[in-house]
């Protein structure tokens, strides 16, 4: 039998396969790009995606295999889309097939042509959701956003990305919802992206009631599969107006899009951290700039990448610098933690007095306080003072946490736990002893130092359980609890009303680490916790944040002090220039896994010789990671960098190609991958 035609199929291929995952196969009538397919691949059937029309030459049909299964009751996914998955394959140097078949949901996959007709037959026959009884009262614009929407109607709208630079409570997402609603009226659809998926229902909340008669829906990955699939395919059939999600949507088909918005755009949270490593953030800005639609960036404290495309020329930003309603930023308050006696086997108190004293003020008034320690469990190593045993993990090169409240110690790199030993393991003594604080720690000395307090704490362990987070929130909101010990988690967007102190208990330890984005990203976080702060204007007066620090005088507390992000991403870019960091250079890392140390290290210098001689591309040694060992697997590292991006793009397009086959030739080697533009090295 002779098929009519032949078509380019994106399949999955193992990683870096030198086809890159497309495949040229025969069907019965020309299948138009962006149809799935079901088709064969070796022994199996696996889907796959018409990617382009077929080659014209007429050669080697005969060794070509036929389609399995068209799934064309789906109508083919847009030359907009194809664009984007090729453009971030091949940014992030991953195969085409691999990323396409990746970003859809999982559940399509389980579906015949039948199966998929009905499905979208249904979808399709929605009746449109009934406009609203009485429309929403709109709060007339300040000056500010009225000019900030100004700017994203005029000249350049489609092309000049949009920073919507402001602080907490500034008004950024009514700004959101008034371009939304422009988009919204040209019979466009609107694509948001939030960092993380609990900052979604509040966000979903306010676009729901902006819009009652507008479909929205939502993507992200604690939904179910089928509704993953129910919101992708409203999406892609053009049913859903709006699609709000974290940053897999980014990937969402959108055949009407007309208005991109990331909020908090600088979270280190759009960039993923397995499989393509991609910035959500990054393309998004590329989405939008290829379909010519305005994308709006949104941020109190931008990442400096965002920044320096500002000073540049290439953004534009867009700058809401009041707070709605008049409310002032918090004072900040740096404590001299240098200042406190020191008693040698004391161990400092948790709060200094003067905070202390702060608290039981907004106490006695009422008012809610929220206290950050970003390191959960109650300390984090136990310590035998009579050996030096420590509670090291055994798979790890890292201590295990000690964790009260269910008597654990737990790895939290590798998960490994086990009760605590009642006695030192290694000696027998009995007095083991707790080292450091952790949140459930400062919890607890929280409730022996203000007796009658209602002490709470959110962060990873307290909310494990589904609905934890949402109904401890939900406390918080509704007053039930007045101190409030958290991880970063509760610093990130949560619209708190009636906290009037936010204290940084242990803000020092990034300032120092070996990560040059720990300043940058510290302060994002305490400008964002200071936002939890006096979000009512009459509280905001006598609204604090203080910060225990051994380094009061540090710049970047002195521009804490002065809200002044613009100082701090000032002397941070200087430092980044004369360093040759991003954003004035640009990386890859190569990460490679292996039993032993020796053999991730060989593969990589091996890697490292094929690089030599490139043009403007550095390498740099190979090193170990922070925690160079994790559940008895070695990863070692390296670095490139260049100071041109088309040249390191240019560079890994030839030089990763060859490291699959190196891999085989180094046997001990588990897994490498590489990371370009990472975010942590
Ligand atoms: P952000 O997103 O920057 O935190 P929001 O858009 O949430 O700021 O605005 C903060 C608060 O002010 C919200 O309660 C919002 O409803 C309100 N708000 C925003 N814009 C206006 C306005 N122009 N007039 C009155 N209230 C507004
Ligand atoms: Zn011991
Ligand atoms: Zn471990």
């Amino acid at each position: 039998m002779s098929a009519a035609a032949r078509c380019v199929v994106a399949v999955e291929t193992p990683q870096h396969a030198s086809l890159g995952g497309l495949l040229d196969y025969l069907c019965e009538q020309p299948l138009a790009p962006g149809t799935l397919l079901r088709v064969p691949l070796g022994r199996r059937e696996v889907p796959g995606i018409v990617w382009d029309a077929a080659p014209d030459s007429a050669a080697t049909d005969g060794q070509l295999r036929p389609v399995a299964e068209a799934l064309d009751a789906l109508p083919p996914l847009g030359d907009a889309w194809r664009r984007l998955v090729d453009f971030a394959a091949a940014y992030y140097q991953r195969g085409v097939g691999e990323l396409a078949l990746a970003v859809l949901p999982p559940e399509l996959r389980k579906l015949d042509n039948t199966q998929l007709g009905r499905r979208v037959a249904k979808l399709q026959k929605l009746p449109p959701l009934p406009p609203a009884a009485d429309p929403p009262a709109l709060p007339p614009l300040t000056d500010e956003q009225a000019a900030a929407l100004a700017a994203l109607a005029g000249p350049g709208n489609g092309s000049t990305p949009a920073l919507l630079h402001g602080v907490t409570g500034s008004g950024k997402t009514e700004v959101y919802l008034r371009a939304a609603d422009a988009a919204l009226a040209q019979g466009r659809q609107v694509l948001v992206l939030v960092p993380e998926i609990n900052l979604t229902p509040q966000l979903e909340a306010r676009f729901a009631a902006r819009f009652p008669g507008r479909r929205l829906v939502s993507l992200h990955s604690a939904l179910t599969p089928a509704q993953r699939l129910r919101h992708w395919m409203l999406a892609h059939l053009g049913g859903a107006d709006l699609v709000l999600g974290t940053r897999l949507a980014v990937f969402a088909p959108l055949p009407r899009l007309g208005l991109v918005v990331v909020d908090e755009e600088h979270d280190p949270s759009f960039k993923q951290q397995e499989g393509a490593r991609y910035s959500a953030r990054d393309l998004a800005v590329w989405r939008a700039v290829d379909a010519g639609v305005p994308v709006l960036l949104g941020s109190a404290t931008p990442s400096l990448e965002t920044w320096q495309r500002v000073q540049e020329g290439r953004y534009r930003r867009l700058a809401l610098d009041q707070r709605i309603g008049g409310g002032a930023m918090p004072r900040v308050r740096l404590f001299d933690m240098n200042t406190l006696p020191r008693e040698r086997g004391v161990e400092q108190p948790a709060l200094a007095p003067p905070l202390l004293e702060a608290i039981r003020q907004r106490l006695e008034r009422g008012e809610q306080s929220l206290l950050l320690l970003n390191r959960r469990g109650y300390a984090p190593v136990l310590h035998c003072g009579a050996c030096g045993w420590k509670s090291g993990c055994p798979h790890c090169s890292a201590w295990r946490v000690f964790h009260k409240l269910d008597r654990t110690l737990r790895c939290h790199h590798c998960g490994f736990t086990e009760r605590v030993p009642r006695a030192c393991p290694d000696c027998g003594n009995l007095d083991i002893a707790p080292v450091g604080r952790g949140t459930e720690k400062l919890e607890e000395q929280l409730a022996a130092l203000l007796p009658g307090a209602r002490v709470a704490r959110i962060d990873a362990d307290s909310t494990r359980a589904v609905g934890a987070l949402e109904s401890q929130l939900s406390a918080v909101h509704a007053g039930d609890v007045d101190v409030l010990v958290g991880t970063q988690m509760v610093a990130k967007g949560h619209d708190f009303r009636r906290i009037t102190l936010v204290a940084s208990v242990n803000a020092d330890a990034a300032l120092f680490a070996s990560d040059f984005r720990a300043p940058e990203r510290l302060f994002a976080l305490l400008m964002q916790a200071a936002g939890r702060a006096g979000r009512d204007a009459e509280q905001a007066a006598r609204s604090e944040m203080w910060i225990q620090t051994w380094h009061p005088t540090h710049a970047l507390y002195a521009a804490l002090k002065r809200h002044d992000y613009a100082a701090f991403a000032a002397s941070q870019l200087d430092e980044r220039r004369s360093a040759s960091l991003p954003p004035f250079s640009h990386l890859a890392l190569v990460r490679a896994e292996a039993k032993t140390v020796q053999a991730a290290t060989e593969f990589l210098n091996a890697a490292a010789a094929l690089a030599a001689g490139a043009s403007h591309i550095s390498v740099y040694p190979v090193v170990p990671p922070a925690v160079s060992r994790v559940a008895d697997v070695e990863r070692l590292q390296m670095l490139l960098e260049s100071p041109s991006r088309p040249a390191l793009q240019r560079f890994l397009a030839g030089w990763l190609p060859q490291l699959q086959p190196l891999r085989s030739q180094h046997k001990g080697v588990l897994r490498w991958a590489v990371d370009v533009d990472p975010l942590a090295i």
